[in-house]
């Protein structure tokens, strides 16, 4: 579904060239729950960029769905994304000036690709979606009148609103409560489930990332580790599934804020 080849990426920093990504080979395979997880400044929101055709290379390839990325023109990107991608931010990226519903109704106006099997109006679609993830009753609020997991299930309903074929969410819990940010969790697999999307996920949370099938640990830019179901947390402590599937760390780790 997803292969990245000799991605690298170099930022300029004070006239010097900052290598952020440095030469990362990924493959991820359809219907996946992927995490990635490293320390902040690891290179993991640059990473989901690439990966989502948010941000181009400076050296290497990605290829999404059979389309390799840097053939396409910005616009055939964000044409492509439209159809084929959904992203969840950790700062929810709602716009202010939109209703819960109109910011869910934006991605299926902006869609180019055929109809979507749910039928009816975009705005029957978007109302669905939004009672899909509990919120029927704040369709006509705005963003500043809703709590923070509210915004986060709005963004969650607009990511998939076009039923993308991957779903990317950069530390989706990272400003939410645990309990507020376990229930947004549930709601991604559940929706990955159900619309049987490729789901690549990056958090800092082990037990989010004890959810995933496979956990990719980066630092520094590169792939550490690349592991089915275990991970490396950022504090270099190792997650353990015992056979009843309960997680531990087994290093001491501290908890930093989300980045
Ligand atoms: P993470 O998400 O793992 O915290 P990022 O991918 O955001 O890491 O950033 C990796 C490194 O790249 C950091 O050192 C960050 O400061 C640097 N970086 C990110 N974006 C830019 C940019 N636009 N210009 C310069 N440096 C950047
Ligand atoms: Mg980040």
């Amino acid at each position: 579904m997803i292969r990245a080849e000799g991605l690298s990426k170099t930022y300029m920093s004070g006239g010097e060239p900052l290598r952020v990504l440095d030469r990362v080979d990924l493959h991820v395979e359809p219907e996946s729950f992927v995490a990635i997880v490293g320390p902040s400044g690891s290179g993991k929101t640059t990473l989901l960029g690439l990966l989502a055709g948010l941000d181009e290379p400076t050296e290497g390839t990605v290829t999404v769905a059979g389309e390799n990325l840097q053939a396409l023109t910005e616009d055939g990107r964000a044409s492509f994304r439209a159809d084929n991608v959904g992203f969840v931010f950790q700062t929810f990226h709602l716009l202010p000036t939109l209703t819960a519903l109109e910011n869910v109704m934006v991605p299926m106006e902006l869609r180019d690709g055929p109809p979507l099997s749910n039928g009816g109006t975009i705005r029957t679609a978007a109302m669905t979606l939004l009672e899909r993830v509990g919120l029927g009753d704040r369709a006509g609020h705005y963003p500043a009148q809703l709590s923070g997991g509210e915004q986060q299930r709005v963004a969650l309903a607009r990511a998939f609103a076009n039923e993308p074929r991957i779903l990317f969410a950069d530390e989706p819990t990272g400003n939410l409560d645990r309990k507020t940010g376990q229930h947004v969790v549930e709601l991604i697999e559940e929706l990955n489930h159900e619309q049987k999307t490729t789901l690549v996920l990056v958090t800092h949370d082990l037990d989010l990332a004890a959810r995933a099938h496979r956990t990719i640990s980066l630092e520094d830019g590169r792939v550490i580790s690349d592991e089915p179901g275990r991970a490396v947390s950022a504090e270099g402590g190792r997650v353990i599934s015992d056979e009843r599937g309960a997680v531990s760390a087994a290093a001491p780790s501290e908890e930093g804020p989300a980045q």
